[in-house]
């Protein structure tokens, strides 16, 4: 799954909740959160994150923020 990252503290864009497909972005405390559950891992929204925020959760620090996105998303 794709999980975002600190960057997107603040970040006003919306381009990312744009291009996917299954509408699992969700709204955190002050940033954009993926539902982990509905992500079908496509990679489209990774190359339209102006901050650079989105990333795969293998990533260092990944499994960390893969539960802040579980526990916002899980908010809706
Ligand atoms: Fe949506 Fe694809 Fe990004 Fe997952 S990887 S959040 S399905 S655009």
């Amino acid at each position: 799954t794709y999980i975002v990252m600190d960057p997107c503290v603040k970040c006003k864009f919306m381009d990312c909740v744009e291009v996917c497909p299954v509408d699992c972005f969700y709204e955190g405390e002050n940033f954009l959160v993926i539902n982990p559950d509905e992500c079908i891992d496509c990679g489209v929204c990774e190359p339209e994150c102006p901050v650079d925020a989105i990333k795969p959760d293998t990533e260092d620090e990944g499994t960390k923020w893969l539960e802040i996105n579980t526990k916002y998303a899980a908010v809706w």
